[in-house]
């Protein structure tokens, strides 16, 4: 059968696989062995899904919010992943490799993190089941994101320093990478979306699978069927959106969408927006596309979101743009930034800016009347009140 899924080599079409130092295959390899198996086992998915629903909250509602369908003449369901504990769905994978790594008989954590919630997603796992947690992080990023440092310290992580090259998240990832392969033993690297090196893109990619299943169950419980007509959700590295897709992949009746940052506009030379500007190369471990200059040296990108502002897209993404089983579309930081706002004021909702790239799509592209429109709200907008309270002048 055809599918767009990974298959057991690590690929998705032509995408993915594992280009990783010689000196981490052990590590890698280690968890490819290891991970469908320990999925798999009762224990495991007893103790996931205790803490999904215990201490994330899930499941997540399925709103269906009226206004905003009036407003766009179509049925629009958002996904309330902004109603987690820590505020976006990045927490489903966190909790899901957290109990990994204790089966693996790992005793020590570590992880990257661009604007800190990947990292406050790893350290507030860590701190939840005791676990010794080493966040790297930009040095620029350090300083433009305390908040969220502070977070990750108040939850008991160690924040380190990246101090190479821009020092943001790629030299934060190197960092990562070193120490991983020094300590080969006893620790696990959380990586924080569907990138990586396999299997990490397909593991993340099944943790936040999750989304689909209970849209299934309560697009059935409040349409009376389990498919929608679409499927939208906003992409940085596409944890969110491959969770939204995942049991929806291979049924084409279901059209996905994939939001990607334009920034300041695609050709602006300020964006994130890698479909469109992408060329096919390997980052962190996997080929996929990525923003690269005519030599392949990565370009630094740009958005508004934090969370959005990766030179990448995983490889199931880049497959799925290949294969033009999605359709990627760009938006700008305006954009999104009065699509946000909009559904503030029509549905008491303060989205993650990176959400609002998503709802931005209701702009662009009409849909009918009757179609069952859902929107995987990534997370909500706290962290974000600083750039809406500037972009606004509030
Ligand atoms: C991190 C983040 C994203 C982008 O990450 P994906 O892996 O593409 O999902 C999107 N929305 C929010 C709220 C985030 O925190």
């Amino acid at each position: 059968m055809k599918t767009y899924n990974v298959n057991e080599k690590g690929y998705y079409g032509e995408f993915g696989g594992a280009f990783i130092p010689e000196m981490l295959y052990p590590n890698v390899e280690e968890l490819r062995q290891n991970y469908l198996k320990i999925m798999a086992e009762p224990e495991f998915q007893k103790e996931f899904n205790q803490l999904l629903k215990d201490y994330v909250g899930r499941p997540s509602p399925l709103y269906f919010a009226k206004r905003l369908s009036e407003k766009y003449n179509t049925k629009i369901y958002l996904k309330r992943e902004d109603l987690n504990h820590t505020g976006a769905h990045k927490v489903n994978n966190t909790i899901g490799q957290i109990l990994m790594a204790k089966r693996l008989g790992k005793t020590r954590i570590i992880a990257e993190t661009g604007a800190g919630q990947h990292g406050v997603a790893t350290a507030t796992v860590c701190a939840l089941m005791g676990l010794q947690c080493i966040v790297y992080m930009g040095e620029i990023d350090i300083a433009r994101q305390a908040p969220n440092v502070a977070r990750m310290k108040m939850l008991g992580a160690e924040v380190r320093a990246a101090l190479s090259g821009s020092k943001t998240l790629k030299d934060a990832t190197n960092e990562a990478i070193r120490d991983w392969i020094n300590n080969p033993v006893d620790t696990h690297y959380i990586i924080g979306s569907v990138v990586g090196p396999h299997p990490y893109p397909d593991m993340v990619a099944r943790f936040q699978s999750v989304i689909s299943e209970e849209i299934q169950w309560q697009l059935k419980e409040q349409e009376g069927k389990t498919q929608p007509d679409y499927i939208i959700a906003c992409v940085g590295g596409g944890s969110n959106a491959a969770g939204a897709y995942y049991h929806f992949l291979d049924d084409e009746s279901v059209n996905l969408i994939a939001v990607e940052a334009a920034g300041l506009g695609v050709d602006s030379g300020e964006s994130a927006a890698t479909s469109a500007l992408g060329k096919e190369g390997i980052i962190h471990g996997s080929k996929t596309l990525l923003m690269q200059t005519n030599d392949g040296q990565i370009t630094e990108p740009y958005s508004i979101s934090a969370g959005l502002d990766y030179p990448g897209v995983g490889p199931m993404h880049a497959h799925l743009f290949k294969t033009g089983r999605a359709e990627f579309i760009s938006i700008t930081d305006n954009q999104a930034m009065t699509a946000g706002l909009e559904l503030c004021q029509l549905e008491g909702i303060i989205p993650a800016i990176e959400s609002s790239h998503a709802l931005a799509v209701f702009e662009h592209k009409t849909f009918k009347p009757d179609d069952i429109v859902i929107l995987n709200l990534s997370g909500r907008g706290d962290k974000d009140l600083d750039t809406y309270i500037n972009h606004f002048n509030l």
